[in-house]
């Protein structure tokens, strides 16, 4: 989803351009929330997590904060990963209406 603006869970003085958030009690419910100003790479870092990565300490990488200004990209190991979850997500049906 899309919001005005995102504030931080834990510090609500601080706002964020994204998350990938769960419920405790409902770990299996999962969002994506995006801010409306949240730049593009913002989405595919948060899908990122959506699909089992973890951060990246590698400058211009996806998974990463820290920006050269060189383009932005996934790394191959990662691709495979998110390829992996995404045939797990297909063929466990999770993403069919409840
Ligand atoms: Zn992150």
């Amino acid at each position: 989803m899309v919001v005005a603006s995102l504030r931080d869970v834990d510090d609500p003085r601080r706002f964020r351009m994204g998350v990938h958030w769960r419920r405790r009690a409902t770990p299996e419910r999962r969002f994506v929330i995006l801010a409306a100003n949240a730049r593009p790479t913002v989405l595919a870092h948060e899908l990122g997590h959506f699909f089992g990565l973890g951060h990246s300490g590698v400058d211009d990488n996806v998974m990463s904060y820290a920006r050269t200004g060189a383009p932005v990209s996934f790394d191959a190991a990662q691709i495979a990963k998110i390829r992996s979850a995404a045939r797990g997500y297909a063929s466990s049906k999770a993403f069919e209406p409840a």
